[in-house]
């Protein structure tokens, strides 16, 4: 629930994380893990809000980074460096020696290019590098429009036909130590055949391996998991059980061998909105438009993948409350932000209680990929957060 008299006193736009929702996500996951051999490591560019961080540290989950500065963070929120991978198709030398220096448990490796520098940089450091090749299943999510990473045209992974080489390679060099295979199929993916296929898919290939005498001590299968941004009250905690027991099902672990996801939305989408203020309601041509003062540079979701925010009035909700008459007290507006740009849009046509200028809007379901995404743009200061 929304602490509506700290937020009515807030600077706004702001970034407002549910720690209770929070909490008890974090909680269903470690319920819902049927095996300690799987481990969760927690994609940080979801949400790098550092009080954010520190709670899911605590939690005692593991970090996945995709920069040398989410390293940082990782490590100053407390998690252990063994339990940080990283991954990413453009690491850069200075990124690749923190990690080296920082000791970090695993660097998934995108390319045969990137796994020479590895071991290059590590043999001048003295030091061995623990690596996963990022494998490029092909699985095709098309057909229900995820956002797609693990198809052969992505850029991310190492291509099949490569895959061989890239073992073969570092099985013979000195500066790196092959621990496992990882895979990332895409994003906001709400079923669970797509988990299904590629469990399947890593129980051909190892087989394939364990035929040439090689095993794998992790086996890395990213992240993924949706959430429901349509009804944000109705769920507000994805099926962690569902998802992982595809895996416990489908997926043939070996003996020894550790499960690891990298799972960023399903953990903090939900505990987030960007609490903002209704600036003024202006009437067009036979149109009415809310104007708030947050835009796309505070939450670029809707301009960048035409998604949808639950848009909640509090401010009207907190007067229905207190009134007792029954008018009509709905209308139908555009939800716009202050940007000069026509896709600064966060609803069209929408359904709202009677709004006034001052009003607090919530845009729900936005603590992944929200305040991470936030740009200055228009010299625009970036939203405040507050997490309670
Ligand atoms: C972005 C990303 C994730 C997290 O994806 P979610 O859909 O937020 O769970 C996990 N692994 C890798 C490699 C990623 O790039």
């Amino acid at each position: 629930m929304f602490p509506i008299e700290k937020l009515e006193k807030s600077p706004t736009p702001l970034y407002y994380y549910d720690l209770k929702l929070l909490q008890d996500t974090l909680q269903a996951i470690k319920d819902a893990i049927p095996d300690d051999r799987f481990k969760v490591h927690y994609a940080i560019k979801a949400c790098n809000n550092p009080q954010v961080i520190k709670v899911i540290a605590d939690a005692g989950f593991g970090a996945d980074c995709v920069s040398g500065g989410e390293i940082l963070q990782a490590l100053e929120a407390g998690i252990a460096p063994e339990k940080i991978v990283y991954a990413g198709v453009g690491k850069t030398d200075a990124e690749i020696l923190l990690g080296l220096e920082k000791g970090i448990g695993c660097f998934n490796v995108e390319s045969i290019e990137e796994l020479e520098v590895i071991n290059d940089l590590a043999l001048k450091a003295g030091k061995v590098a623990p690596i996963a090749f990022r494998i490029n299943p092909n699985i095709d999510a098309h057909t229900h429009e995820y956002i797609t990473t693990g198809l052969a045209e992505n850029k991310f992974g190492i291509p099949h036909h490569l895959e061989k080489e890239a073992v073969k390679k570092a099985k013979e060099m000195k500066g790196v130590r092959l621990k496992g295979l990882h895979f990332h199929i895409g994003s906001q993916i709400t079923i669970n055949e797509p988990f299904a296929l590629l469990s399947h898919r890593v129980n051909s290939m190892q087989d394939d391996y364990a035929k040439q005498g090689i095993t794998f001590e992790t086996i890395n299968v990213g992240g993924g998991l949706g959430i429901d941004y349509d009804d944000p009250d109705g769920n507000p905690i994805p099926d962690f059980k569902s998802y992982f027991s595809t895996f416990a099902r489908d997926l043939n672990l070996r003996h020894g061998q550790e499960l690891h996801f990298e799972l960023g939305r399903s953990v903090v989408g939900q505990c987030g909105s960007l609490i903002t203020r209704v600036l003024y309601v202006k009437k067009g041509a036979g149109k009415q438009f809310v104007i708030l003062d947050a835009g796309f540079p505070d939450l670029i979701r809707p301009a960048l993948y035409g998604a949808h925010h639950k848009i909640e009035n509090l401010s009207a909700a907190l007067r229905a409350s207190e009134a007792d008459g029954s008018k009509d007290t709905t209308a139908v507006y555009d939800i716009v932000g202050p940007i000069c740009e026509s896709t600064d849009c966060f609803g069209k046509d929408e359904r709202l209680p009677i709004t006034q200028r001052g009003d607090i809007i919530a845009l729900r379901s936005a603590g992944a990929y929200g305040e991470a995404m936030a740009s200055g743009y228009n010299t625009r200061p970036l939203p405040s957060s507050l997490l309670a």
